[in-house]
């Protein structure tokens, strides 16, 4: 079976939301199809952005060496590499982030293209925290991993 995000939400009677400016949360009943399929592009769009941060400081990190690009492909040499050692152990979450198999540069790409294309077919409009009126709400990202 294939699953659908949408359809679970759909079927949800309280999603549990949040806005990062703010760190409102709130459970929201009684929503449309609309809203429910904007939050979960939201929410895809807000680890997309989790991640091209991760990337952001791994590349960083790796492009302090040179010749990086040929030296540094998979994020498991990175993970063992002697000279990365004391900067992983500050940087716990990437430190973590690195134990999923990856190649750095085709991955970072594959991040910032998809990010940009869920970007721009946000439907702003809805997701307007209505808190603080400036940030924008999408669906807490533990719902999912709760299922
Ligand atoms: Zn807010």
């Amino acid at each position: 079976m294939i699953w659908c995000p949408e359809s679970t939400v759909t079927q949800v009677e309280r999603l549990p939301v949040r806005c990062d400016r703010c760190d409102y949360r709130v459970e929201l009943s009684h929503r449309s199809d609309a809203l429910d399929a904007a939050l979960v592009s939201a929410g895809y769009v807000h680890q997309l952005r989790v991640e091209w941060a991760h990337l952001q400081r791994l590349q960083t990190l790796v492009s302090a060496v040179p010749d990086w690009r040929e030296r540094f492909v998979s994020s498991g040499f990175v993970r063992r590499a002697a000279e990365f050692q004391e900067a992983l152990q500050a940087d716990p979450a990437l430190h973590e982030f690195l134990r999923s198999s990856f190649r750095l540069v085709p991955r970072f790409q594959f991040v910032e293209s998809a990010l940009r294309e869920h970007e721009s077919e946000l439907q702003i409009s809805l997701l307007h925290c209505p808190s603080c009126m400036d940030g924008f709400i999408h669906i807490e990202p533990t719902f999912f991993t709760r299922l």
